[in-house]
């Protein structure tokens, strides 16, 4: 049998790689410590859990779902972004549920992207938005991300050949995996931009919530003239520990959001009704898990920013995500620093270099492991370096 030519073009998935490399060091009996992927070790709030204990025995969420969300969930998902955020939006037409935001993010290219056509990404970023691309026959071209320009995507180096066959531009910060955090500044440039170029501009908005220091990120939909052009990703994913669960809700402009309704219509029947409710629990009852969430990845930062100073590896101290991004020693590379780690240290970090191109010389430490292991990695990454 013959598989499509576009599986061919398709990286190996970073994180299957990693998982594959800590499985054969753990066959051979190492105790190996992952800072590789970012989900989150703390449980689902036990509100949420007890939310979706009661609406699995409702028969009613037992039949297909709505194919946009139910209304219940989107209104709630309205709510939300106007107290977190001050912004409206429409539930029965600027909001689509989603079986997490990767699903929603990944067939956006199904609904604005042809064969031959370019999408725009950040040169360090979620695979997705060139994976996507790549799986509809399309090209990614990688917006410069430089550090001294705080990590933020560079479209104005876009050629303009490029830009002609241009559909969609996608940023996302707070940064996985920079943690960089946009200027409301830049955020209003983009928007002029894609304004411009006829541009989509996606964004993936999936830390918001996990903020430290006073810092509050924004939603994209809070400067001017952003529903023109924007379609916004929330994820409940990291903001509530629900990586496993698939719920997530994309808002903002009416035709985008349509657009990509009218694909899901056609692919998949949305979201079992039961994690809708455990949802709408969360989005709408008590908030302190949030605040939970953030001083333990805050704690957390802190204990590694103070590690990677320790043996000389500069890092700024993120004001949001659960990553902290470093920059290799002198002399080596991201893959070969990562490799030094998993050998002589049995720690996992993941090479910087597989969030694309501009992303060779760091290295990516993921906050979701329990504290005393995370102690235990840094405490062998300083031995190793010493
Ligand atoms: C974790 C993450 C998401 C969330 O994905 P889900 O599919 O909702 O779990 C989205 N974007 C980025 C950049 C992420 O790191």
């Amino acid at each position: 049998m013959r598989t499509a030519a576009c599986l061919d073009r398709m990286a190996p998935y970073l994180f299957a790689q990693i998982d594959a490399k800590r499985d054969a060091l753990r066959a051979q009996g190492a105790d190996v410590i992952s800072l590789g992927i970012g989900d989150p070790d703390t449980p689902t709030p036990p509100h949420i859990v007890e939310a979706m204990a009661a609406a699995i025995r409702k028969p009613e969420n037992h039949r297909y779902p709505d194919y946009a969300g139910s209304l219940a969930y989107r209104t709630t998902c309205t709510d939300w972004m106007r107290s977190r955020f001050g912004v409206e939006v429409d539930p029965e037409r600027e909001v689509l549920a989603l079986i997490g935001s990767k699903e929603g993010i990944a067939h956006l290219h199904t609904a604005f992207v042809d064969p031959g056509d370019w999408v725009l990404a950040p040169s360090i970023g979620y695979p997705v938005y060139s994976g996507g691309a790549t799986l509809q026959s399309a090209n990614t071209f990688f917006m410069p991300m430089r550090e001294e320009d705080g990590f933020l995507a560079d479209f104005a180096q876009v050629p303009a050949d490029v830009l002609a066959k241009a559909k969609i531009m996608f940023l996302g910060y707070p940064n996985n995996p920079t943690g960089a955090c946009a200027t409301e500044g830049y955020f209003d440039t983009a928007i002029a931009f894609c304004l411009e170029h006829d541009l989509l501009l996606a964004h993936d908005n999936a830390y918001c919530d996990i903020c430290f220091d006073g810092y509050r990120a924004p939603s994209i939909l809070e400067r001017p003239r952003a529903k023109e052009c924007c379609i916004e990703f929330f994820s409940l994913s990291k903001s509530y520990n629900m990586t496993g669960w698939r719920i997530a809700f994309c808002c903002g402009n009416e035709a985008a959001v349509q657009a990509l309704g009218m694909v899901k219509n056609n692919l998949d029947s949305g979201q079992f009704a039961a994690v809708q409710d455990a949802a709408i629990a969360a989005l709408s009852g008590d908030q302190q898990c949030v605040a939970d969430l953030c001083a333990l990845y805050r704690r957390r930062r802190d204990l590694v920013v103070e590690a990677l100073r320790a043996i000389g590896l500069s890092c700024d101290a993120p004001r949001a995500t659960i990553y902290v991004w470093a920059k290799v020693p002198a002399g080596e590379t991201s893959e070969s620093f990562a490799t030094k780690l998993l050998v002589r240290a049995h720690v996992i970090v993941t090479p910087g270099s597989g969030y694309g191109p501009g992303g060779e010389g760091y290295v990516r430490i993921s906050l979701t492991t329990p504290d005393d292991r995370l102690l235990e990695a840094v405490r062998r990454i300083k031995e190793t370096m010493a």
